[in-house]
């Protein structure tokens, strides 16, 4: 059996909205998600037990720290779990390539387990079902489901249960990633504390219908009009740069900006891809963002490409 390459997106939260804190410490979420066109990859090779090589974005020099290469990996994880479910020895040599910046709330570590899930399927010739690959997702993070999916989906529950939405064209945004990577941990941790203070409000963006009915027929003007993040605030809270980026994504052309999931990404929807070229030229040029990436979606989720 020969290597198989797999890849899966990065995601935006076009909307999220998170509600309660739940017994179980995880929040209550309603969540629109789309899918965009970065894309990290996992190569399964076959191997004598689990060995793991991480390259790419986040894996030399400043933030090396941010990807483990053990057992803590998504990957890793993913693999003993696939192969406990399907009773077949966890052996194969990984190789992740990740083009998605780790720790920017673009689910680089759920898109990374994704892959794998579906890399080793095929190398193990496991065959589990889409169920079955959708239950052992939900197992290893709440993003991971959305990242096998991929294009636009709602997401309930913790962001695990998710529901594939009719969405019509393509959406151009610039994707500007500022300063170090934030912990999502922390940043709900933020959120219950501003709300606890009475700091921020306690009723929470349940409803995805606005951003549901733009991505169904409207403009890109129309979705700029719609996007939420309940998590924008606390971000901002903890990483007061984060509002200069913003300003800075709004003031050079940016139909709108928001912080993506729990940041500190921000993006930008643009026009059309020109005007996402364009931004992302500009933006690179003013400092206030460590990486930015013009990309587009929805786009299909993990799938194996060799
Ligand atoms: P979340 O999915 O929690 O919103 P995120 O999208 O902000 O997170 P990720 O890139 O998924 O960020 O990384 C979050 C943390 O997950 C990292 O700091 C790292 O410790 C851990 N991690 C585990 N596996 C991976 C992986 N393959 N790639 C990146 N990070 C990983």
């Amino acid at each position: 059996m020969t290597a198989v390459v797999a890849r899966a997106p990065a995601k935006v939260n076009v909307h999220l909205g998170v509600g309660p804190l739940r017994p179980d410490g995880f929040h209550e979420l309603r969540t629109v998600y789309l899918a965009v066109s970065l894309f990290d990859s996992v190569t399964a090779a076959p191997g004598d037990g689990l060995a793991l090589t991480v390259t790419g974005e986040g894996t030399g020099g400043r933030g090396a720290d941010l990807v483990p290469t053990d057992s803590r990996n998504l990957v890793w994880r993913a693999a003993e779990l696939l192969a406990a479910s399907a009773g077949v020895p966890a052996h194969a040599t990984l190789a992740v390539d990740k083009a998605i910046p780790a720790a920017a709330g673009l689910a680089g570590g759920s898109a990374d387990a994704a892959a794998a899930l579906v890399a080793l399927d095929a190398l193990w010739g496991t065959r589990a079902s889409r169920e079955d690959l959708l239950g052992l997702a939900a197992q290893l993070g709440s993003d991971v489901p959305f990242s096998l999916v991929g294009g636009v989906a709602l997401g309930a529950g913790r962001g695990e249960q998710v529901t594939p939405v009719l969405s019509r064209g393509r959406w151009d945004w610039v994707l500007g990633i500022a300063g170090e990577g934030l912990s999502t941990p922390a940043v709900y941790g933020e959120l219950d504390r501003l709300r606890d203070a009475g700091r921020l409000p306690t009723d929470w963006s349940a409803d995805a219908e606005p951003v549901l009915a733009a991505l169904r027929s409207g403009p890109p003007s129309a979705l700029a009009a719609a996007l939420a993040n309940d998590l924008q605030a606390p971000a901002l809270a903890l990483r007061p740069a984060l509002g200069r980026a913003l300003r800075a994504a709004t003031e050079a052309g940016a139909a709108s900006a928001l912080v993506s999931g729990s940041g500190p990404t921000v993006a930008a929807l643009c026009r059309d891809e020109q005007h996402a070229q364009r931004l992302a030229a500009e933006l690179a040029g003013e400092g206030v963002f460590r990486t930015v990436r013009a990309v587009h979606g929805p786009v299909p989720g993990a799938r194996v490409t060799r």
